[in-house]
């Protein structure tokens, strides 16, 4: 059965009750039997919508979406060996944040509801608002003042309310915490329509391999959106019997904000760490779902490393030598790739992604 069910007390929600929390206030997961017959998507346009029977919307006419999604997977050569970079900074806000944002607002809209409040160091926060836009509806965004100004404009842009806070990213959160009691909460961290959206990149990459799974997905992890979305992904192409085996999960951290890293090593999940990194959209001192993050990476046979500022910024310039301009937030995932591949002897298939577009990250 489709439910909501609370992730303490295992309470359940019916998909129309309009809720993002449990009654007590505690994270949710979404409980959903996907469908696919591979036969179908050959008749369907090339975006992430073509796998509609795995997506938890009821009625097409509720979908909220810019044909996006089925990004190309480009084959790239590091280190004299091969991996494939899924290009979901060609999203239409210019980060893989679209993925989750297509589904959550489609179920927003599904809903009935008319205002969302969400936050965000920038990418989340330019996706809920462009989506809100395409589907008229109200949105408050709340960001920390020191957001790039490439991806306020963006968000302003798009006619969504901007909330700057001063402080840190959890003096954000808390902020737009505060709003949610007023607002559904639009969250790609708390709401578990989003990680249904992000699962697509499984999908797609799956189905660009020849309905095989990749050996390990490399993906940097702040929040855990992506990675626990596409944990989900795969999980559900396997128990449909589509895929044979799951990809380990190695999620990159940025070595002075690593609270998964240090939680991995040390075995335990409470670790708040506040270290200043350039990469903006992985600098999450306390992500709420970083039990759901561990379990991703311990039952998929993963690990986490870290990488340093100086490999991020030399990564970042590297990539855009080669033609790709990826915002840096990204280029710490290829600098992942580069340490994994130099630790790493396994004759692997490796699938990795660009996160952001450079066009907006200023620096
Ligand atoms: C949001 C984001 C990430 C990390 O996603 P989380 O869900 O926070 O783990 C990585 N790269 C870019 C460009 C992002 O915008």
């Amino acid at each position: 059965m489709n439910r909501l069910i609370c992730n303490e007390t295992g309470e359940a929600f019916a998909l129309d009750d309009p809720r993002w929390c449990s009654e007590k206030g505690k994270l949710l997961t979404l409980e959903f039997q996907p469908h696919l017959d591979i036969s179908r998507l050959s008749q369907r346009k090339s975006t992430l919508w073509r796998y509609r029977e795995a997506i938890p919307i009821d009625y097409d006419e509720n979908i909220v979406s810019f044909d996006e999604g089925f990004t190309p997977l480009l084959p790239m050569r590091i280190s004299g060996r091969t991996i494939y970079i899924k290009q979901d900074h060609l999203f239409p806000t210019g980060s893989f944040k679209d993925r989750g944002a297509t589904i959550l607002i489609s179920k927003v809209k599904e809903l009935g509801i008319r205002h969302v409040v969400q936050d965000s160091s920038g990418n989340a926060g330019a996706a809920i608002a462009a989506y809100c836009a395409r589907a008229g509806i109200a949105c408050d965004i709340y960001v920390p003042e020191k957001t790039l100004p490439e991806k306020l404009r963006q968000i302003r842009s798009y006619n969504a309310t901007l909330h700057l806070v001063p402080g840190s990213r959890e003096d954000t959160a808390s902020a737009a915490l505060a709003a949610a009691g007023k607002y559904y909460y639009a969250s790609h961290c708390w709401n578990p329509f989003f990680h249904h959206g992000v699962k697509t990149f499984a999908y797609e990459v799956c189905e660009q391999l020849g309905w095989c799974a990749p050996d390990a997905v490399i993906l940097p992890v702040g929040n855990g959106s992506l990675l626990i979305g596409v944990f989900i992904g795969f999980k559900e192409l396997l128990a449909m019997q589509i895929i044979e085996k799951m990809p380990r999960m190695i999620a990159i951290q940025a070595l002075a904000c690593a609270p998964v890293y240090l939680a991995f090593a040390r075995g335990k999940s409470n670790h708040a760490v506040h270290g200043e990194t350039i990469a903006e959209g992985i600098a999450i001192a306390q992500p709420v779902r970083i039990k759901e993050m561990l379990a991703a990476i311990t039952e998929s046979n993963g690990t986490v490393m870290t990488v340093d500022d100086d490999a991020i910024k030399r990564t970042q310039i590297e990539m855009a030598k080669k033609g790709f301009y990826i915002e840096v937030t990204a280029a710490a995932a290829m600098a992942g790739v580069e340490s994994y591949l130099e630790q790493s002897e396994r004759e692997e298939l490796i699938v990795t992604s660009f996160t952001g577009h450079g066009l907006k990250s200023g620096k």
